[in-house]
């Protein structure tokens, strides 16, 4: 007979001993069963997946530069990519980006974790939306920071919010100037300007997450923060992702950042993961350079915007005058705010035993919750279910 296994000795450290598994993950784990309408995932449309192209360019990578494309490359990323990302900046204004301020990363998650080991020691004041993208806040909630929330309304962010007591030895506000996830909402011209300038006044570095730009399929497209941010003398680290617009499974981004912030987070990639996978660098780069995108994007967004659609007009059938919700120009997500005695987690539970899910709003709240919010997903779900899909949480609204 085997001797018992001596019980395993291991003690995790405290942050990891922070991280608290949600209530509502565990909920949503089911929502992966095939009778599930789920209006709660954050995944771009397969669809939208430019599966031959993509392949195509690997097979160029690995028949001309194979050799290269297998080998380990700089932590700073495929030069050419680099450049490619600096001279693709213009199109949101950012006219004057030299390829050595911007760093290639494995998507933008990893920026989001590199900017918390960057910037955040325990206890560090940090400013975030309310509501804000709760992957963020999971990665910085890692190194322990003090969140202080800025208010947002219909026209994103609220500048006036930054008041000298919230910004005061603050590290860094943390902005989705576009199609915010999770409100879909957009944060207008007048306010990206009066943000960079106070910001600039102040001295605050802005963390521009912008996964969702290209992603526009209504209205005009508004210059970014990075290049609105340079004009006045404000420092942005812009973070932009191959995810939305290409598919995430490469796990493939940037940061584009003044020189001195690039060279600091160069050696904290360094750390972490030496550099980002050649093959796929090369890869994307091979995708991407001679224009494919200008090709690719319209029916991306042409497909979200279809999907956009049904999703309003199913809640406008099926939904109460007492709930109200964000009517997006791009992006994936519309925000819903039900009348205050309904909590979502509440509704979320009854919503899942008729095959129905979506993410509640609380965790996107640093503080100041509304448990009365809701953030639904339309991209990935088809018509038909859609519409009946809203038709059921609409009926469950009226019963709450
Ligand atoms: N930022 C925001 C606002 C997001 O919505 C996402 C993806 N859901 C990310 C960053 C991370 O994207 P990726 O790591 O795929 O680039």
């Amino acid at each position: 007979m085997n001797a018992p296994l001596p019980p395993s000795r291991y003690t995790f450290s405290q942050r990891a001993r922070n991280i608290n598994s949600s209530a509502i993950r565990e909920i949503l784990k089911v929502t992966e069963r095939p009778e599930i309408i789920s209006f709660a995932g954050g995944l771009p449309a397969p669809q939208g997946f430019p599966v031959e192209v993509v392949q195509a360019a690997y097979d160029r990578v690995l028949s001309q530069q194979g050799r290269v494309a297998l080998q380990y490359g700089p932590t700073e990323g495929y030069a050419p990519l680099r450049a490619w990302v600096a001279e693709d900046l213009k199109r949101v204004g950012a006219h004057d980006i030299s390829p050595d301020e911007v760093l290639i990363v494995s998507g933008s998650q990893q920026a989001l974790d590199m900017l918390g080991k960057l910037f955040i020691d325990p206890g560090s004041k940090v400013l975030v939306e309310a509501p804000s993208y709760l992957g963020a806040l999971q990665s910085f909630s890692l190194f322990d920071p003090a969140y202080v929330s800025v208010p947002t309304d219909e026209g994103g962010l609220v500048p006036q919010g930054l008041t000298d007591e919230r910004v005061r030895d603050a590290r860094f506000i943390y902005a989705l100037p576009n199609f915010q996830n999770p409100t879909g909402l957009t944060m207008n011209l007048a306010r990206r300007q009066e943000l960079v300038e106070r910001c600039a006044a102040v001295g605050l570095p802005i963390i521009e997450d912008d996964p969702y730009g290209d992603l526009r399929y209504a209205g005009e497209a508004l210059p970014g923060l990075l290049g609105l941010g340079r004009a006045v003398g404000a420092t942005v680290i812009r973070l932009g992702t191959f995810s939305k617009v290409l598919a995430p499974g490469l796990r493939l981004g940037y940061i584009a950042a003044p020189r001195e912030i690039i060279s600091k987070l160069v050696q904290i990639k360094q750390a972490t993961d030496l550099h980002t996978a050649t093959l796929t660098q090369m890869a994307v780069y091979e995708t991407v350079k001679s224009g494919f995108l200008d090709t690719h994007l319209p029916s991306v967004r042409e497909l979200y915007r279809k999907q956009c659609g049904y999703m309003l007009d199913a809640m406008a059938e099926h939904f109460p005058a007492t709930a109200s919700w964000t009517r997006p120009e791009g992006g994936m997500f519309i925000w819903v705010t039900l009348p205050e005695h309904i909590d979502s987690s509440e509704l979320l539970a009854r919503a899942v035993q008729r095959n129905v899910a979506f993410v509640p709003g609380a965790p996107f709240y640093t503080d100041e919750v509304r448990p009365n919010t809701m953030r639904l997903s339309f991209v990935t779900v088809p018509e038909d279910k859609i519409r009946s899909g809203i038709a059921v949480l609409g009926e469950l609204i009226r019963q709450s």
